[in-house]
């Protein structure tokens, strides 16, 4: 993603003195105070549940080999269910990315000649092999006698951005589906992320159509955003990135799964095999960082969201539409920015790997990754690889031209980059 040409970093950015107070001002004033109060409230959620499960000094060791009575594991997998609020959890450093483990959930909850019906209009890209909408892999769902179908029922007019006024036929493609599967954030589409709220309107309406289905969320970015998770609402299966929200910014890899007991052992029987499931599987001594990232999780989502706003509001000064606006309500930790050019993006993507602690020197450069389909442009300068719940931008190279910038661990350092960043920018550069 990066070649190693190095260019030198504005000493002096010209920003308009006015406007970072202008700004916070403003922020302070109208959405940062929920994001503290959602803070207070899943902190809250995540502590209870380390004391609930009386997490000690002997869970932060891992047993070696097949890892079984792994106590760290048990109690890491506990805490997770209980901090999403639901039956069961499967936290593993084995899954590879949040792709992995929604794969897994789909998998051990699908049987061949079912349907799964995705009610967000397309999914994020790379669950497109997965579920065999592109490609012809040989364990794709398609491969194995999955159907796969999508509607979409997110309306474009905020902040509720979904549709409740379902045509009989929907109902009738609802009705007939195994599985309703919603995704939370927007990925690289230009539809709003749902909110909370929108979440809760959404599964408490697919739950009374279709009582039997099981509702499944791709739940990337929108861990701790709310006061409650789509488990609260009645959702059956959540998964994600733990390279991304839940992760604190201290998880160095994983997944997780998070929802209904059997459904939560099935995606395990596909992680390991049938018979060993969750009780099997080294955790590589890393329990203690993975709790200790959940425990900082709900405060780095709310400097992600601190940051994000900050970027909204800037870039809609400098004339770019933004979405959401600075002051609507957060829906995850995603900024889009439209930049209307590729040579736009590719300067906004410089200036923000310039501006970060790892990798500075280095300049990002469009290229293809695994499981997309459009050459990506990635700026991260992140500890962890690819984390993008520090502060981090990037962009399918396609029109028209958005950038998705997100994550922020410290409110300080996103402050400072974007308003370096900004101040090249209101100066012509
Ligand atoms: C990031 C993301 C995923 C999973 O991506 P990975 O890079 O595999 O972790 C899935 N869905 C959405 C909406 C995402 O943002």
């Amino acid at each position: 993603m990066v070649s190693a040409m190095s260019e030198s970093l504005p000493v002096i950015a010209a920003l308009p003195t006015t406007w970072l107070e202008q700004a916070e001002a403003e922020l302070a004033a109208t959405v940062w105070p929920r994001f503290e109060a959602v803070c207070h409230a899943t902190t809250q959620r995540v502590v209870e549940a380390m004391i609930a499960h009386r997490l000690g000094e002997e869970h932060f060791y891992s047993v070696t080999g097949y890892g079984h009575n792994d106590l760290g594991r048990e109690v890491l997998d506990a805490i997770f269910a209980a901090a999403f609020q639901a039956e069961a959890a499967l936290v593993r450093p084995q899954m590879v990315s949040g792709t992995h483990a929604i794969s897994l959930g789909l998998k051990g909850a699908l049987r061949a000649g079912d349907t799964v019906l995705c009610v967000t209009g397309p999914p994020y890209d790379t669950l497109e092999e997965v579920l065999g909408k592109r490609g012809d892999a040989s364990q794709s769902l398609r491969a194995l006698g999955v159907r796969y179908a999508e509607i979409n029922l997110i309306d474009v007019a905020e902040p509720l951005a979904i549709r409740l006024d379902w045509s009989a036929a929907e109902v009738a493609q609802m009705r007939a589906a195994r599985m309703l599967y919603i995704q939370r954030s927007k990925g690289y589409g230009l539809r709003p992320s749902l909110t909370p709220e929108a979440m809760k309107a959404l599964v408490t309406a697919l739950r009374a159509t279709h009582p039997d289905a099981v509702i499944m969320v791709d739940n990337c970015y929108g861990e701790f955003i709310g006061l409650e998770e789509p488990t609260a609402y009645g959702a059956d299966l959540l998964a994600g990135s733990l390279i991304k929200n839940p992760g604190g910014g201290l998880a160095p890899t994983g997944g997780y799964v998070a929802g209904r007991t059997d459904l939560v052992q099935a995606s395990a029987e596909v992680l390991t095999c049938p018979g060993v499931g969750a009780d099997g599987g080294y955790t590589f001594q890393l329990t203690r960082t993975l709790l200790q990232g959940l425990y900082v999780a709900p405060l780095v989502v709310k400097e992600a969201l601190k940051g994000m706003s900050l970027a909204a509001w800037l870039f809609e000064r400098l004339g770019y539409a933004v979405a959401p606006r600075w002051d609507a309500p957060r829906a995850d930790i995603i900024q889009t920015l439209f930049l209307g050019s590729p040579e736009r993006l590719q300067q906004v993507c410089r200036l923000v790997q310039a501006h970060s602690p790892v990798n500075s020197h280095l300049t990002p450069v469009a290229s293809h990754a695994p499981g997309y389909a459009s050459q990506l442009m990635m700026a991260g300068g992140t500890f962890m690889d690819g984390s993008s719940v520090e502060w981090s931008a990037d962009a399918p190279l396609r029109e028209p031209y958005a950038l998705f910038m997100q994550g922020g661990i410290s409110y300080s350092h996103t402050r400072w980059g974007l308003a370096q960043m900004a101040g090249v920018l209101a100066s012509g550069g």
